[in-house]
């Protein structure tokens, strides 16, 4: 039988840095990647046969638990259809009227295969529909690799300390502006200075990938309305809170409306999936309508639709969100009550189902204040809390998902779990 560690051992000899995307390293939490044999419900399996509970959940999409089956049942049926066929199904058509019904600001929308290119493919449509070359995004959101937005991100970027990439031409990068999270005034006197050169605004409205920051109250309707008085379009990226604390975003809750929305992880059930959307003046521009040019061979593949379709569908029955609420902020009460217990400085933002325990005792706002933590105990913390069989995200700028999957016992399972972690801390 194959452990982990000599399946990390082997994946280096064929597959950069052992891994298909960095963040699966574990580097910065000085363990070894888990290889996953399966999972199921609130629980994952290495291929030791090791038993964990789950709150990475695939990074957000599984907010149902692993292998629903009604998820499986929906992929099964597909698949016994075909697996692509490279022209029109129903399914898109379904999975269309789905994201434009729970989305006031989508008028239309179109699929892709990923979070990285529905931001990549809403930005080259904010730059064609504007005529504009100049973005605005904010330190430390994460909104996929493209070039243009590969900037000052998020997530693996944060994580592994790499602030701007090589191999992203410069000539584009100066077109890419960053700000501050949470920081209106930055955002008025960059429009000041270069407003009529600016195409769009994207932002994630809760921010995921620093860890769970939320926005400061006002900083989104400020966002709405300093954009749309100079003609910039404002661009929500909803890769992460798409479907994760409502039906629709975060833009339902707030009573924002972008001109274009950007949407992925939990729409596509566990499948390779995302979409952009928003008013029909702006998608008109896509081809084949319009001269924006975007494609996929996979875009509305028939299993990553039924998947996703299923999984919204289910979303829709009633509670699930007052549901995940309700755990949640038990989980993060009880968490809060251990630490302050053992006086170790922690913050913890949380936002429904996604959190973030902060290794500080400072409020965490934006990129700086979030870089101030302690990483070195949040290490600690991770393999501490692995060794007792959770597995929560391996970087101190992730967050942490609860599922519909995840039980009262589960709940109990982690706060005991972290009571004897910060035992000896
Ligand atoms: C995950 C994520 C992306 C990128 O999605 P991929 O499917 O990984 O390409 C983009 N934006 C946000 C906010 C994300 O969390």
């Amino acid at each position: 039988m194959k452990d982990s560690e000599s399946l990390f051992e082997e994946a280096q000899k064929y597959i950069p840095g052992g891994v298909n995307s960095p963040v699966r390293a574990f580097k910065a939490v000085g363990a070894a990647p888990l290889f996953i044999d399966r999972a199921s419900g609130s629980r994952i399996w290495d291929v030791e046969g090791r038993e964990y509970i789950d709150y990475i959940s695939s990074w957000g999409p599984m907010i149902l638990g692993h292998s629903h089956p009604a998820i499986v049942e929906a992929i099964t049926r597909a698949v016994r259809r075909g697996t692509s066929y490279g022209i029109p199904t129903e399914m898109e058509v379904e999975m269309a009227r789905l994201i434009v019904s729970a989305f006031p600001s989508i008028d239309l929308v179109r699929m892709v295969s990923s979070g990285t290119e529905a931001a990549m493919s809403a930005i080259r449509l904010a730059r064609g529909y504007t005529g504009r070359e100049k973005i605005i995004k904010f330190e430390g959101c994460y909104h996929g690799h493209s070039d243009s937005l590969l900037v000052k991100a998020g997530s693996g970027v944060a994580t592994l300390g790499i602030p701007g990439s090589p191999g992203v031409p410069k000539d584009l990068a100066e077109l890419t502006i960053t700000l501050p999270y949470n920081n209106i005034e930055a955002v008025k006197s960059a429009i000041d200075k270069y407003g009529d050169d600016l195409a769009c605004v994207i932002v994630e409205p809760v921010a995921g990938n620093m860890g769970v920051v939320p926005p400061r109250s006002g900083f989104l309707e400020e966002l709405r309305s300093v954009t749309y008085k100079r003609g910039i379009l404002l661009i929500f990226d909803e890769v992460i809170t798409g479907f994760r604390l409502t039906c629709g975003g975060i833009q339902n809750l707030a009573g924002i409306e972008p001109d274009l929305t950007c949407l992925g992880k939990i729409i596509g059930g566990g499948l390779p999936v995302g979409a952009f959307g928003g008013k029909r003046e702006i998608m008109d521009k896509l081809a084949p309508d319009g001269p924006v040019y975007q494609a996929g061979t996979l875009s509305g593949n028939p299993l990553a639709m039924a998947a996703g379709a299923a999984t919204l569908k289910i979303l829709q029955e009633k509670n699930n969100y007052e549901t995940l609420e309700k755990k949640t902020s038990y989980l993060c009460d009880e968490i809060k009550r251990i630490f302050k217990k053992r006086q170790i400085p922690v913050s913890i933002n949380r936002v429904g189902s996604m959190f973030t325990l902060f290794f500080t005792d400072s409020e965490v706002f934006d990129f700086a204040s979030a870089g101030r933590c302690n990483t070195e105990l949040f290490a600690r913390y991770f393999r501490g809390m692995l060794a007792h069989r959770i597995s929560i995200p391996p970087s101190q700028f992730e967050a942490s998902f609860v599922s519909l999957a995840h039980t009262d016992e589960d709940m109990e399972i982690t706060i005991k779990a972290c009571d004897k972690v910060t035992k000896d801390f």
